[in-house]
């Protein structure tokens, strides 16, 4: 066979590959966007585990009608447009690639209107050559997104889909690390017309906690020690507990879930000395300056790489080294 450029359909099909696994991978680039859209309000309605449809509605910045074709395009991005961007990623997304990808594994509906517009505008692609039909529609200032039968055309990956309830429960555990993400988004998931999770945007510390609590467990925060420290371009919040359910271990960077030996290795370390700790459930948030971290490292894994490692694991174990004296100290006072 002679060498040839792919048409941008199967090229897309192949980037899907990374990214596209099944309906909660979808899910959660999708909601990614609504949150780098600046979006309070996110709604999501699934059907058949998302395998027949995923609807995501936000209230955010939307997309202009000239861009919507765009935004199906693939490396096209709001987000970054430099080297130096890239180097410094505030955003979840950047590498423009999603909805290019999820486009071209299923029938996709893009709706979006901004503030300027007094109309709303719709783009829908669907066929080989991939080209955008831009129509007038009604929706207030947001986008929706709505991807039915994914992986119609790819046979191959349809056959991965496990059943209903199996993709659904992945589904679910994508809305949890988003819901604790970011409590300060109003977030409602919906399965076959059900309403399952329900999440009101949290103002206060107190209603924080009790998204914690809907998510991870009231025991986990009535348990839990609250870490709070920050120090130069470091802050770290989120509360840890030792636990014999290790299920609840959420870390955030920058507000990105991360997976990362480091950090957990600084966890362990730190309770070393603490009789009986095995296995512990925590949801930690950790800011760090974005020139200090680098976030292009794999679409779909979740890792990070600090250029200051080891400053950040000290830190991160001083943190809970801390936070575990404070608590001792109070045990203390409260027998004596
Ligand atoms: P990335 O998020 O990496 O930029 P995507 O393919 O996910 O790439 O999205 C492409 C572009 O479409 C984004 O950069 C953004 O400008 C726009 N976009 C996608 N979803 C939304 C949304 N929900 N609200 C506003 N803009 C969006
Ligand atoms: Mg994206």
């Amino acid at each position: 066979m002679p060498i040839q450029v792919l048409p941008p359909q199967l090229a897309n099909q192949i980037a899907a590959g990374e990214v596209v696994e099944r309906p909660a991978s979808v899910i959660k680039e999708l909601v990614e966007n609504c949150i780098d859209a600046g979006a309070d309000r996110i709604d999501i309605h699934v059907e058949q585990g998302g395998s027949k449809l995923i609807r995501i509605r936000d209230n955010g910045c939307g997309i202009a009608k000239d861009e919507l074709a765009l935004a199906l395009a693939r490396h096209a991005t709001s987000k970054i447009s430099s080297l130096d961007d890239l180097s410094a990623i505030v955003s979840l997304g950047f590498r423009g690639e999603a909805l290019a990808s999820i486009s071209s594994v299923s029938r996709l509906t893009l709706t979006s209107r901004t503030k300027d517009q007094n109309e709303a505008w719709q783009v829908y692609a669907e066929g080989r050559d991939m080209q955008a039909v831009v129509k007038p529609a009604a929706h207030p200032v947001g986008t929706t997104v709505e991807v039915l039968d994914l992986f119609y055309n790819t046979p191959a990956r349809r056959r991965f889909l496990r059943t209903e309830k199996t993709e659904f429960g992945h589904v679910d555990e994508v809305i949890r690390r988003i819901a604790l993400a970011r409590p300060d988004i109003s977030i409602n998931l919906f399965h076959n017309d059900k309403p399952i999770r329900q999440y009101r945007a949290a103002t206060s510390t107190e209603q924080v906690e009790r998204r914690i609590a809907a998510v991870g467990g009231l025991a986990f925060i009535q348990n839990a020690i609250k870490l709070e420290w920050e120090h130069d371009d470091l802050n770290i919040r989120g509360w840890i507990a030792e636990t014999n359910n290790a299920e609840l271990q959420y870390f955030y960077v920058n507000g990105r879930i991360v997976k990362d030996r480091l950090l957990n290795h600084a966890i362990k370390q730190a309770y070393q000395n603490q009789p009986q700790s095995e296995n512990f459930a925590y949801v930690i948030y950790l800011d760090v300056d974005p020139h200090q971290v680098d976030v292009n490292v794999h679409p779909a894994k979740h890792e990070v790489r600090f250029h200051e490692a080891r400053l950040v694991h000290d830190f991160v174990h001083q943190a809970i080294v801390m936070a575990l004296d404070a608590k001792s100290q109070t045990q203390q006072d409260f027998i004596s």
